[in-house]
């Protein structure tokens, strides 16, 4: 068994930094996964233990249940409802830190552009973090770091707009809300001032950035107007796409289905509209006219994650440079052929045959696969007898505010109208889908409660 390493950083507080353990029995191989996502999640939760000696690497010791990140950013939801704890899986090691090289650490520049908890100003202090340059060994690596939120160089995105990927951006969202209407509420704010703070733009009219626009309405329509009064009628919100319409991925009808919806509920979509510049509290249109907003919400699509240019000898997707990988997940090297004991899976990773979606749903069905070819062949299966990866698409689903949703599984193989569902019944199916999805009891539990909550009491507006 030959053992090669990993170089990453561990940034925390030097009181609790801790080295993990490595007393793994001696027949057991080190799998090392990278990102705790929906596929290093999941794989850590589905590899049988009793095979593998399995840590965990990621910069967060959470997993973030992304479809509920919008309902976290208005309070829908309570944060912890969209998180999962990454320590809350059995007989799996944690390192807290970012991977920063594979095979070859080379000493760290400074860690990718994930904030660190110092950096957000969220918990101790400077001089107590330390930051440090770690091996691991491993037999057998999984990379699953993900992607980043795309910004595409335009000036200002990066410093000024809200991305939404992370727990810690829905909460960075929810109390820019809520400062916003605090300062609007002011006595000395003059109407024309409350319009500009109140006006709520999001770029990106695919399902994150519908979603959340979808629960920021609901948030206004059914709490803000509610709890101050003053304020009616004075909140905006606005979805920008430089596409010629939203939900593009979605069916024509369930398309129109939404834009009328939103036209009821008096949210603006601005299609054919393309964002040039964007500064504290303005955004620039097409290089000319300058709108105010009192937040920015920027969901625009993905860049790849830094550490995939650390990667020398990988074969990459030319388009999105995520990695390329064979039938079995395998990562396949610049000579074409696959490397034995290294995969990718989520979004970070392509299959050679054709491109797939970068969704929840194929990096769990990536894991799933992975974790039972892993399994498999630490009780002496050889991988090229294990189920080769497919996808099967499930369809897609996005929730639309007011109790509405959409469910388009044209692309499955139900033909036809059966094969789309907008409404009530399709947020029903919505709703009960992301419920059962949720992985631990706990979630499990207070999901509904927060739901039956929000409902029969509003939402809380408690800033802190
Ligand atoms: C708001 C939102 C809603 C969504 N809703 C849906 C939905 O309803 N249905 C659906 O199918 N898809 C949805 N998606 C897409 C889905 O969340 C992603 O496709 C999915 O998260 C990809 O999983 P992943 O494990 O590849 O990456 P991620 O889930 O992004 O996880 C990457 C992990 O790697 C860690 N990491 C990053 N860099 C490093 C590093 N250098 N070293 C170690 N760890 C690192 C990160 O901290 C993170 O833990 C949504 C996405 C968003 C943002």
């Amino acid at each position: 068994m030959s053992n090669r390493t990993i170089g990453f950083t561990c940034t925390h507080l030097g009181s609790r930094l801790r080295a993990f353990s490595t007393s793994s029995r001696l027949s057991q191989e080190q799998l090392v996964i990278l990102g705790s996502g929906w596929a290093g999640y999941n794989i850590a939760r589905q590899i049988d233990k009793k095979l593998y000696d399995v840590t965990v690497v990621s910069p967060n010791s959470y997993f973030s249940f992304t479809p509920f990140l919008a309902s976290a950013a208005v309070g829908t939801l309570e944060y912890r409802c969209a998180t999962e704890p990454v320590r809350g899986i059995k007989h799996v090691h944690f390192a807290q830190g970012w991977a920063d090289s594979i095979g070859n650490p080379t000493p760290l520049q400074g860690p990718s552009k994930l904030q660190t908890p110092e950096e957000e100003g969220e918990e101790g202090n400077k001089e107590d973090s330390v930051q440090r340059l770690y091996e691991i060994e491993y037999d057998k690596l999984i990379i699953a770091v993900g992607c980043y939120s795309a910004d595409f160089g335009i000036p200002g995105v990066a410093k000024y707009a809200h991305f939404l990927k992370d727990i810690r951006d829905s909460r960075s969202i929810r109390n820019r809300i809520l400062e916003r209407l605090e300062q609007a509420v002011l006595p000395n704010t003059t109407t024309q001032q409350r319009r500009d703070l109140l006006s709520f733009r999001v770029v990106g009219g695919g399902p994150t950035g519908i979603e959340f626009a979808a629960e920021l309405n609901d948030f206004v329509e059914e709490d803000v107007y509610r709890l101050y009064p003053e304020l009616k009628n004075l909140v905006s919100i606005t979805v920008y796409d430089v596409a010629p319409g939203i939900l593009m991925s979605f069916d024509d009808s369930l398309r129109n289905y939404a834009e009328k919806h939103f036209r009821r509920e008096g949210v603006k979509i601005k299609p054919n509209s393309r964002i040039t510049a964007v500064g504290e509290d303005w955004l620039e249109l097409d290089g000319k006219d300058r709108v105010p907003h009192g937040l920015l919400v920027w969901s625009t699509g993905l860049a790849s994650n830094p550490l995939m240019s650390k990667l020398a000898g990988v074969k990459r997707d030319e388009k999105n440079k995520s990695i390329r990988v064979d039938q079995h997940l395998r990562v396949i090297n610049t000579s074409d052929q696959p490397m034995s004991d290294v995969f990718a899976v989520g979004d970070n990773a392509m299959p050679e045959e054709g491109r797939l979606p970068a969704t929840a749903q194929v990096a769990s069905q990536m894991a799933k696969n992975l974790s039972k070819k892993l399994n498999a062949m630490g009780r002496g299966t050889d991988l090229n007898k294990t189920e080769a990866f497919t996808w099967s698409n499930r369809g897609s689903m996005v929730s639309v505010g007011q109790h509405r949703a959409m469910v388009d599984r044209s692309q499955d193989s139900i033909q036809g109208p059966k094969s789309r569902l907008a409404g009530i019944s399709a947020w029903i199916v919505w709703r009960s889908y992301y419920m059962t999805l949720a992985m631990g009891w706990r979630n499990k539990i207070l999901i509904p409660v927060h739901w039956a909550l929000t409902w029969f009491f509003g939402r809380d507006v408690t800033r802190f």
